[in-house]
């Protein structure tokens, strides 16, 4: 037994946790006086928050960054300064598709999102296992997502949905690929890679400025399941890559990532033969090498999981100084949707929550009162700026870099492009080997052959546009009419999907 008292949430003794205040011994009426058991009821009846519409079901724990090597020329960032220093992190890693208690094996890109608590406030890199995404303007995101989701009318997962806008969104072609390839079933949220996927905008004290790409490495080395591997998990437990973080973090076993960075100049970036910041697409090693940064690692387990891996907000809109956004249309539409769902999930006051609050650096600012306001809400210090009151100023040394910028706003549309297919026939010639292929067709074959036909042709036309051995590899196993495959890849989009309408 302990000494500690039980209270109500207001702190008042209770006298007995076990029965309600009744009208009798036996079965009886409970009075609505017992102040103590309508508290319980009604907080209880409020512990649930509208979980996150991707990324529900996710683990984390915390940690540090150290830098390991000095590009402080690149970037003002304190936390970036120099070779040694450490910084705070805290970590979640996520499926994305599946409810808060759907398994953690499932095929899924894995989300890799991390908070460094700088001394110049907090930063946080949002990223995932895969460095590419399925599309690269923000106004497909949830349309893409609803694909992931259940079907409106059955309520279960639907291949006629998924693989429907996949094949009317031929860009989605390169992610799909590693999707289905074993990465899309890492063995647990340790034997994985982490990527920012988007371009940043790195400057330095001089306005001057490149564009990075992040990559985590795992120490621990690459590890997937196969396909039935994976299924298996699903059903003995659902929960093993929580248990895994959770249970090697406890045994001292610390998981590492070794942090790289491709940088490029401004220069380089209108002259590279691909759209630098078209999430889609990544930089070829061989032209924008990887460059040591640091490492990460995790050794501290969450004390309370609601604490801080629920309430833990990410949102890429939040950078320091030395990083920026850059005009990758899929990154734009984040810097607005990750803070507005933490608005919406945890409150305008979310930043108070300590797992979100500033731990190195101090808040100054005028933003005022709002719900669950729980810190000093500014003291008596002035509500508004400018003033000659001792408030905080804007200090013009923090400016980021004037970028130029000349265009024509319109809704521009981008057109599918030949380059939308090259960096897939790479990675099928150069990357994957015989059993990596053998899978990838595997585990395609299983997911697009309960889709309609007429999508199962649009679909592994593309694969085949992409590299005629990965699409005949695809076809063939699920008994397409290769010529009308190869006719459909030739075709321009608007006519393939012309010629696969319902
Ligand atoms: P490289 O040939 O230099 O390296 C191949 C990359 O592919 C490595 O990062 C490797 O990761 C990764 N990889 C290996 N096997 C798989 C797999 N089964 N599923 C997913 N990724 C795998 O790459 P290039 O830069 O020359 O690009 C060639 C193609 O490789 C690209 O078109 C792209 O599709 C793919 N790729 C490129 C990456 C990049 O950032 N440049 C990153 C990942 C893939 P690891 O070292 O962990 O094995």
């Amino acid at each position: 037994m302990t000494d500690k008292k039980l209270t109500t949430n207001k702190g008042i003794p209770v006298s007995n946790d076990q029965a309600s205040m009744t009208t009798g011994e036996g079965s009886s009426y409970t009075l609505l006086q017992d102040v103590q058991l309508i508290e319980k009821l009604a907080h209880f009846d409020r512990e649930r928050i509208p979980e996150r519409v991707v990324h529900a079901k996710g683990a984390g724990a915390h940690g540090y960054f150290e830098v390991t090597n000095d590009l402080s020329k690149y970037t003002r960032a304190k936390f970036l300064s120099e070779v040694g220093k450490k910084t705070e992190i805290f970590s979640r890693m996520s499926t994305v598709g599946g409810e808060k208690g759907s398994a953690d094996s499932k095929r899924d890109p894995r989300g890799f999102a991390v908070k460094f608590y700088t001394e110049e406030g907090n930063y946080d890199l949002v990223g995932n296992n895969i460095p590419i995404f399925f599309i690269r303007d923000a106004i497909k995101f949830p349309d893409f997502i609803h694909t992931q989701k259940r079907h409106p009318t059955t309520n279960l997962a639907d291949a006629d949905m998924f693989w429907d806008f996949l094949s009317l969104t031929p860009e989605s072609v390169h992610q799909a690929t590693f999707l289905f390839t074993d990465r899309g079933t890492p063995r647990d949220y340790r034997h994985m890679d982490g990527f920012s996927s988007h371009t940043y905008m790195w400057y330095n004290e001089k306005e001057e400025y490149v564009w990075v790409k992040y990559h985590f490495k795992t120490a621990q080395g690459n590890e997937t399941f196969t396909s039935e591997e994976s299924i298996l998990m699903a059903g003995e437990n659902p929960d093993h890559a929580t248990e895994d973080l959770y249970n090697e973090i406890e045994n001292g076993n610390y998981p590492q990532w070794d942090v790289y960075v491709q940088i490029m100049t401004n220069e380089e970036a209108k002259e590279y033969k691909f759209d630098p910041f078209d999430v889609t697409k990544v930089w070829y090693h061989g032209d924008y090498p990887l460059i040591p940064l640091g490492k990460m690692v995790l050794n501290r387990n969450p004390e309370n999981y609601f604490a801080e891996v629920e309430q833990a907000a990410f949102a890429p809109s939040n950078f320091v100084p030395g990083i920026g956004p850059s005009p990758d249309r899929l990154l734009q539409g984040r810097l607005f949707a990750y803070e507005d769902t933490q608005r919406h999930r945890l409150g305008p006051n979310h930043h108070q929550i300590p797992i979100n609050r500033a731990k190195n650096a101090e808040i100054n600012n005028y933003q005022r009162d709002g719900p669950m306001n729980v810190d000093d809400n500014g003291g008596s210090g002035p509500n508004y700026y400018p003033n000659t009151q001792n408030g905080p100023a804007p200090d013009i040394s923090f400016k980021p870099p004037a970028i130029e910028v000349q265009g024509v706003i319109d809704k521009h549309t981008r057109p599918v492009e030949d380059a939308d297919f090259v960096q897939v026939g790479e990675f099928w010639r150069r990357v994957l080997n015989d059993t990596d292929k053998e899978h990838l067709v595997n585990n395609i074959v299983g997911h697009l052959g309960n889709a309609q036909e007429r999508i199962q042709y649009r679909q592994t036309s593309l694969f085949y546009k992409a590299e005629p051995e990965y699409g005949t590899s695809v076809g063939e196993k699920l008994g397409l009419d290769m010529e009308k495959v190869k006719t459909l890849s030739e075709m321009s989009q608007e006519e393939r999907v012309k010629a696969t309408k319902m």
